[in-house]
């Protein structure tokens, strides 16, 4: 099986913005790199008694429009490469969404599905002692991202907090509430991009009525009962996790679903729902498909068979760059992950704002605030595609690039 390297996509895709805004070569090499990258072995205490290392990164792509922000993923499989290309996508996902913020990213090669909770305290523990020098909400600022949820954050604030004895709860983002979280926060990435599938929807003309939701974790999951919920309806036909895939041309009750999903861990096995494989899901033909796993999803194998009208990109990286060309010459519309997925890292920003004045906003503001920053992303992006006749991956980040090169710039970096 072909192999990606999404690090290598990140930098291409950052090298064709560079060269269509224009910008000089001093530019060109400061942003395919990241500023500042930290890998670690964490030394964690198993329950058998035994000793168990980890390894782990903390990679700080960009902190010139601000602190870097990004989540932790915590993955068996984890690489650097990975890590820098996501961070990089953070960056891009910052600067699109006119955040004061920078990107990075982090991870644990790990296994959280054979770990006790014990356990996965004790490694959220030990990452924070590792890092806390690097972070803050002035320096770096993670939140979840795969694998990793509120619980997790709750434990790596606790550390942090230990570490330099004083509150602090701006230093993570997706914390509960009852620690300084916000409202609005566990369902913002799955929001924002049905924000973007609405917006979408009107200049297309397109009616969203039926979509397939390919990886059913929490975006998954809330952007099958948001999709319903803020479009005014559309039949949930097709969903898929790692475990398998499920099929029913009349629609699934979502809510049922869900509650099925949350209780038994995966959606196969769900009563009266037709069994197929994972990657069928992908190929349905529908309105709206989502990509919520993870990257490399969609690629020149697959791409081909693709039927949907519209593709939401609520993972990052799910499409390879051969797989975007087939898409766009078929006429799909893509909402590129920077702008589809970057509604967690907006609330994340919100959290950040809430925290540091310790004032906290209704749910209602939050969705409000959330709804403007993403239309207004979403009509940049359509404004770009138009002005410099590029796929909207290409629009999205050329407008990316552009606002980071102009930090640089000002900083007298280049
Ligand atoms: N992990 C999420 C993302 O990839 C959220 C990041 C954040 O809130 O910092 O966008």
């Amino acid at each position: 099986m072909k192999s990606y390297n999404s690090f290598q996509v990140a930098q291409k895709q950052i090298l064709e913005a560079v060269r269509i805004l224009n910008l000089n070569k001093a530019t060109r090499n400061l942003l395919i790199w990241p500023q500042r990258e930290f890998k670690f072995t964490l030394p964690v205490k198993m329950d058998d008694g035994s000793v168990k290392v980890f390894h782990a990164w903390r990679i700080q792509y960009s902190t010139a429009r601000g602190p870097a922000k990004g989540g932790i993923r915590f993955y068996p499989d984890e690489r650097s490469d990975t890590i820098r290309a996501l961070a990089c996508w953070m960056t891009c996902k910052t600067a699109l969404l006119d955040l004061p913020l920078g990107g990075g990213k982090g991870g644990i090669a790990c296994n959280p599905r054979d770990m006790s909770e014990r356990e996965l305290e004790n490694m959220s523990r030990a990452y924070i002692r590792a890092t806390a020098p690097l972070l803050g909400i002035d320096k770096d600022v993670p939140a979840p991202d795969m694998y990793t949820n509120p619980q997790i954050m709750a434990w790596m604030l606790d550390e942090y907090e230990t570490i330099v004895q004083r509150h602090h709860p701006g230093m993570i983002t997706d914390k509960p509430l009852q620690i300084g979280g916000s409202e609005g926060r566990r369902d913002a990435t799955a929001r924002g991009g049905v924000i973007t599938v609405r917006e979408a929807c009107k200049a297309l003309q397109v009616e969203p009525a039926t979509f397939a939701i390919q990886g059913f974790g929490n975006a998954g999951q809330r952007a099958a009962l948001l999709h319903k919920e803020m479009l005014g309806g559309g039949k949930l036909v097709g969903v898929c996790d790692s475990r398998g895939g499920i099929y029913n041309p009349d629609g699934f009750d979502v809510k049922d679903l869900v509650t099925y999903k949350l209780t038994k861990g995966t959606v196969k096995g769900y009563p009266g729902a037709k069994v197929v494989d994972r990657d069928a899901i992908l190929e349905l033909d529908v309105d709206v498909l989502y990509p919520a796993a993870m990257e490399n999803a969609i690629t020149e194998k697959n791409a081909s068979r693709i039927k949907a009208r519209m593709i939401c990109e609520l993972a990052n990286g799910p499409t390879t760059p051969e797989a975007d060309k087939i898409l766009n010459a078929k006429g799909a519309h893509i909402i590129p992950d920077i702008l589809a997925s970057s509604g967690g890292v907006t609330v994340s920003y919100f959290e950040m704002v809430q925290d540091s004045y310790s004032y906290f906003w209704e749910e209602k503001e939050v969705h409000a605030q959330l709804d403007k920053k993403l239309t207004k992303a979403y009509h940049t992006v359509i404004e770009a595609i138009r002005e410099k006749k590029v796929d909207p991956r290409m629009a999205a980040t050329v407008v990316a690039v552009a606002r980071v090169a102009e930090a640089c710039e000002l900083r007298g970096w280049v």
